[in-house]
């Protein structure tokens, strides 16, 4: 197969642009009609066809594999069925490539000038009886050897008639419930996707003045997902002013955030140039549950930062030519951890969070990394490199295995570069600078730009000189102590303590939240070294912790606490009692059917952990995290 050079920077553009106009050459001209139908929302199933144009002889084609953003080669090709190929109604026999489960071989008989392609794609985890969401790559073949910027396709989308739809991509036409886009590049078309459905409402969130449109794109399970009140509406306004005041620039026409408000969807988020794919935590409850509301606040700040972050700025090497290259992710602390440390400042200063809720999240994170043994063997940049690896991981043993940390752990990464900026320019100067300089280049493109660790060096060199390089190497490379995990929180002016009582960030992630490394459950890592779910099924055990070394186990199920049957509360009072009376607890638990009394050794009390003043010392966090005067340059703020 063709390998096609990589960009090593925004110098090697030239190249690579006269590489994608020889390859257009050799492809046919007219589009590739991609039809997706999905014409019972209750069964799921959306039904693709696609005319594309050939030429007589051998063809391969692939089911995207590397989805950008996913950051692995997780394109569902285990759960597409049904292909059959075409031309003429005379079918044509195509065969699975043996090591490569994505590729597909046939040879195209001599006459024929175009085929069809049909095959069914179940997308459970996105359609709903009222709502859908389509990402592109789940419902489409394209050509191998050709680049996928130089294969243009023609989308059409059949749904039902009364629903609403966002994109960005341009309607042509729109007829009953047949839409037809404007064609566009494979690449665009997968980082393309369109959201629709019965209770649909779009907000105007242009700021006044503005030629370049922000839309936000509602669509729910039923009519009151889709509430949402004008001082929400308005902290959204001002997240995309305060992006503005901190970019200086856009990397899109128009922006869409594209938010699905369901219980029955899968949530997160997916960035794109010039659109975002959210999937609320809270569901269908997003708006109207204040801790839902709290929980779900960063999801918009962090995909629309990744416009910058990640898609128009990009990591060498997670750029690639088509689907099929795998993509390396050893830059996933600048591509996510930037993205975290940018995404939850805007949050603040937009106003969907109190300065509290971020010191709240931030003393989370910082006392989960605190309490992460895996640190001790396992250097963040190893986690990176694997980064295909930790999404879907076991929860069982996390903290030792190490999961997707180069987000929260990029995001203290970062603080401690903002104030190390800071405290060397007299405050002068701050990560604001830098972000303005790296993202602001060709104002108005959404052509990626890649860049290397050495640009990164390079450009916080020219905001503020320092070993930026013999930094990142420390704490990208180091292990246990030799990273300096909490120097960004105390150079800000605060420090992490730990209390008996949890921060209302915490409480809700134990409430309504899942846990925001691993899923919903009852957070004790930090005491007796435990983490259950609310009905004592054990997730996770801190690795030489006092339930581990007691024998502990996660899979197992506890059972009772000092001989009383267990619950949640049990737990905490029997905590704070040993405390007092310095006994161990005794806690029941059963695993594989065997059920038996451990002995753990615990009498440090309840910890939750926050942050807390230093005093005497500057406070950064309220100068990060103050909102920023529109057009005002970093300087004065
Ligand atoms: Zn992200």
């Amino acid at each position: 197969m063709k390998r096609w050079p990589l960009l090593l920077g925004a110098a090697a553009l030239a190249t690579s642009v006269s590489c994608m106009a020889s390859a257009e050459a050799s492809i046919p001209a007219r589009p590739v009609q991609l039809t997706v139908e999905l014409p019972q929302p209750a069964q799921k199933l959306l039904y693709v066809h696609e005319v594309m144009p050939v030429e007589a002889g051998a063809l391969t084609l692939y089911y995207p594999k590397y989805i950008p953003g996913d950051h692995g080669p997780d394109g569902p090709i285990d759960t597409m069925m049904g292909l059959q190929i075409s031309a003429g109604g005379k079918r044509i026999a195509w065969q699975r490539d043996a090591v490569d489960m994505f590729t597909f071989h046939l040879v195209v008989p001599q006459g024929v000038k175009q085929i069809d392609i049909r095959f069914q794609f179940p997308e459970s985890r996105r359609i709903t009886s009222n709502l859908m969401g389509v990402t592109w790559d789940h419902v489409a073949l394209y050509r191998a050897g050709v680049p996928t910027k130089a294969q243009m396709f023609q989308p059409s989308l059949v749904i039902p008639a009364d629903w609403g739809y966002a994109s960005a991509l341009e309607t042509v036409a729109h007829d009953g419930g047949r839409i037809s886009f404007r064609p566009v590049p494979f690449n665009t078309l997968v980082d393309s996707p369109v959201i629709a459905g019965k209770y649909f409402r779009q907000i105007d969130l242009t700021p006044a003045n503005s030629p370049v449109h922000r839309y936000l794109d509602l669509v729910g399970d039923d009519a009151p997902a889709i509430e949402i009140s004008p001082a929400q509406i308005a902290q959204y306004r001002q997240l995309v002013l305060q992006a503005q005041a901190l970019f200086h620039s856009h990397h899109y026409n128009d922006y869409h955030f594209l938010l699905t408000l369901s219980d029955h969807t899968s949530t997160g988020g997916l960035e794109h140039h010039r659109s975002s794919d959210d999937r609320a935590r809270g569901g269908t409850h997003m708006f109207s549950d204040t801790e839902h509301f709290m929980l779900d606040g960063s999801l918009l700040p962090h995909e629309y930062t990744h416009s910058w972050n990640g898609k128009f700025m990009r990591p060498d090497q997670l750029w690639q030519p088509d689907f099929e290259q795998p993509e390396h992710t050893t830059m996933l602390w600048s591509y996510e951890g930037l993205t975290v440390y940018l995404g939850d400042a805007l949050t603040v200063r937009s106003g969907l969070w109190s300065p509290q809720v971020w010191r709240d999240a931030v003393a989370y994170r910082a006392a989960t990394f605190a309490h992460r043994p895996g640190r001790e063997w396992r250097p963040l940049t190893d986690v990176t490199t694997a980064a295909q690896l930790t999404y879907g991981g076991p929860q069982g043993w996390s903290n030792w295995r190490r999961t997707t940390d180069f987000y929260r752990e990029g995001q203290l990464l970062w603080l401690a570069i903002d104030t190390q900026i800071r405290a060397l320019s007299h405050e002068h100067r701050s990560l604001d600078d830098f972000a303005q300089r790296f993202f602001s280049v060709d104002d108005g493109s959404y052509v990626t730009h890649t860049y290397t660790f050495d640009d990164v060096v390079a450009a916080l060199n020219a905001v503020q000189p320092y070993d930026w390089g013999s930094f990142l190497h420390g704490w990208l490379d180091g292990v246990g102590d030799e990273v300096p995990l909490l120097s960004g929180i105390e150079r800000s002016g605060w420090r992490l303590v730990y209390t008996d009582t949890p921060s209302r960030y915490q409480k809700a992630l134990e409430n309504v939240g899942e846990g925001e490394l691993s899923p919903m459950g009852v957070d004790e890592m930090f005491s007796v070294g435990l983490f259950l779910k609310s009905d004592g099924r054990i997730a996770d055990v801190l690795w030489q912790g006092p339930a581990f070394k007691a024998g502990l186990a996660p899979g197992m199920q506890l059972l009772a606490i000092n001989g009383q049957q267990y619950s949640t509360d049990l737990l905490r009072r029997a905590i704070k009692q040993a405390q007092q009376d310095k006994k161990p607890l005794q806690m029941r638990a059963q695993g594989d059917g065997v059920t038996q009394v451990y002995t753990v050794h615990y009498d440090g009390g309840l910890k939750y952990p926050h942050l807390v003043r230093l005093p005497g010392a500057p406070d950064y966090l309220d100068q990060i995290l103050a909102p920023r005067a529109e057009n005002a340059t970093p300087k004065h703020h």
